[in-house]
């Protein structure tokens, strides 16, 4: 085992990077530390980030679903909404899954040590007790605290899955009414709320309180909203938002909020920027900053680059050979399934298989209504950095299955290869796009070209047709060629 280490492997974090790398790494047979600040396991993902938001998000598709049935003559009343009661459903759901975490970690005998972990040199580390909740480190405080009960522990590997947090804007007013997303998960509901930042975050924040009756504003700083998706994806959302939110403002920066007794008073900046506005509440969704210097990283000689993130190669080591960096810490895109797709990696070839990054793609996904989902080469991608494709696409307005969900809004497109017409990338919107875009990704993975989707036999009537309908579309662009 451990040798003259107290353990094989300590894994830093218990997000889903940490806790998948944790889990392989015992299933390898190694022994297994796990080290978390927080009271469950989850980090980020689990307790205030994927798994919260898509809970409440179900919440707001039902009330919305069952609003549209209206027009198919089946009338709901006004939906009663007890926050209490669906912030205890949604913390039921975080917890069921943070307590399996829990048990799954006792089988594989991987100790948990609770406590916030700092690098004391190449092969230790220092933790130390602290309270911590995910809520008490909106301010990221207590994170430099020396802490009671200091413990030390060795290791002959060790794998950082630190994360991320909320970026904080600089110059804020210390205000409950000015909070990011953790605050938002605890859906206290305002009139009227403020959503800085129109990125995938904040805009399912902002469906969240538009469905449970918030009146909500959205201001981005870019020209359009989620930033690096295909704006042809994004329209079908845009439009929806647009006849129901307050106001949308985009190329428009805001550059001060005061707090006043009335509300937040917000100023802005930009062609379209309107007069200060107040409003009841403000969510900052400006992205999210690595914990990268916040882990002692100098005394293991990591090495942490200035906005805190940690530099790997292809199998997730740092420089130090035997440390490994994964999830958000290392870089974009931060998404949980790269995360936990790093953690086994990385547990695997600190075992000694020779295993490298070898993912062709990370797929992206908006769970807002629509929902958005893209993977691969975009066209925004293809047309920038001149990479030839032919694009095949399907309107969900000629597919039964949307039209018999009520929408006719959603679009697929996929995009080939001119030239031997494999399928390099794909984007879906429209309701379930985050499920469908994995056969687009697995198509990718497999080398798959048009005539393997459009010759798969698709279950009819089902959204995923029209990935199938796209390869068609593409084929048929080419009939003359045969
Ligand atoms: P994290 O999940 O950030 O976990 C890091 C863990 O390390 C935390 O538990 C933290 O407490 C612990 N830690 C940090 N420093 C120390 C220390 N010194 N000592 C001890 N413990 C420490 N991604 C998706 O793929 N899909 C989604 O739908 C999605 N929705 C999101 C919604 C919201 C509101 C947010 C905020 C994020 C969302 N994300 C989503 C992003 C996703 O949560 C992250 O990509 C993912 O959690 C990263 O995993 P990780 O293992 O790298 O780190």
């Amino acid at each position: 085992s451990g040798g003259s280490y107290d353990y094989d492997m300590v894994v830093l974090g218990a997000g889903p990077g940490g806790y998948t790398a944790a889990f392989r790494a015992a299933d390898l047979g190694m022994k297994v530390a796990l080290v978390e600040r927080w009271p469950q396991l989850g980090g980020v993902c689990l307790n205030v980030g994927c798994i919260p938001s898509k809970a409440l998000l179900h919440a707001a598709k039902v009330i919305e679903e069952a609003h549209e049935m209206e027009v198919a003559g089946v009338t709901f009343g006004k939906p009663k909404i007890d926050t209490e009661k669906l912030r205890g459903w949604k913390e039921k759901v975080v917890s069921k899954l943070t307590g399996g975490l829990g048990i799954l970690a006792k089988q594989r005998k991987v100790e948990v040590i609770r406590g916030i972990g700092k690098f004391v040199s190449p092969h230790e580390m220092s933790i130390a007790n602290t309270d911590m909740t995910p809520q008490s480190t909106v301010l990221s405080k207590g994170e430099n605290a020396p802490g009671e009960g200091a413990r030390k522990i060795s290791f002959k590997h060790c794998i950082i899955a630190a994360g991320s947090e909320s970026v904080r804007l600089p110059g804020l007013p210390d205000d409950p009414r000015i909070i990011d997303s953790t605050g938002a998960l605890e859906i206290d509901l305002p009139k009227r709320m403020l959503v800085i930042g129109g990125g995938i975050i904040g805009l399912e924040m902002a469906c969240v309180y538009d469905a449970l009756g918030t009146k909500v504003s959205v201001v981005e700083l870019t020209d359009g909203l989620i930033p690096g998706c295909d704006r042809d994806l994004v329209r079908p959302l845009e439009k929806r938002i647009a006849k129901r939110y307050e106001k949308i403002m985009v190329k428009t920066k805001v550059t001060k909020l005061e707090a006043l007794k009335q509300g937040i008073r917000v100023t802005f900046e930009g062609e379209q920027a309107p007069e200060p506005q107040i409003y009841d509440k403000v969510l900052v969704a400006v992205g999210r900053s690595p914990n990268g210097k916040k882990i002692g990283a100098e005394a293991a000689g990591v090495v942490v680059n200035e906005r805190g993130f940690i530099p790997v190669d292809k199998q997730m080591r740092t420089n130090v050979s035997h440390i490994f960096a994964i999830g958000d810490i290392v870089g974009q895109p931060m998404l949980a399934h790269k995360a936990s797709h790093e953690g086994k990696l990385a547990a695997e070839v600190a075992q000694g298989e020779k295993r490298y990054f070898d993912a062709r793609v990370i797929p992206s996904v908006a769970y807002t209504d629509p929902e958005i989902a893209w993977v691969g080469v975009t066209e925004t991608e293809a047309k920038a950095k001149g990479i030839p494709f032919e694009k095949g696409s399907f309107p969900w307005s000629a597919n039964a299955r949307s039209l018999t969900l009520g929408r006719d809004d959603g679009m697929t497109k996929v995009l080939f290869d001119p030239e031997t017409h494999r399928v390099i990338g794909g984007g879906i919107v429209g309701p379930n796009a985050g499920d469908l875009i994995s056969e687009i990704a697995l198509a990718i993975e497999m080398n798959s070209d048009a005539g393997d989707l459009g010759m798969t036999i698709h279950p009819h009537p089902t959204l995923s047709e029209t990935v199938m309908f796209s390869a068609e579309a593409f084929e048929g662009t080419l009939t003359d060629l045969y």
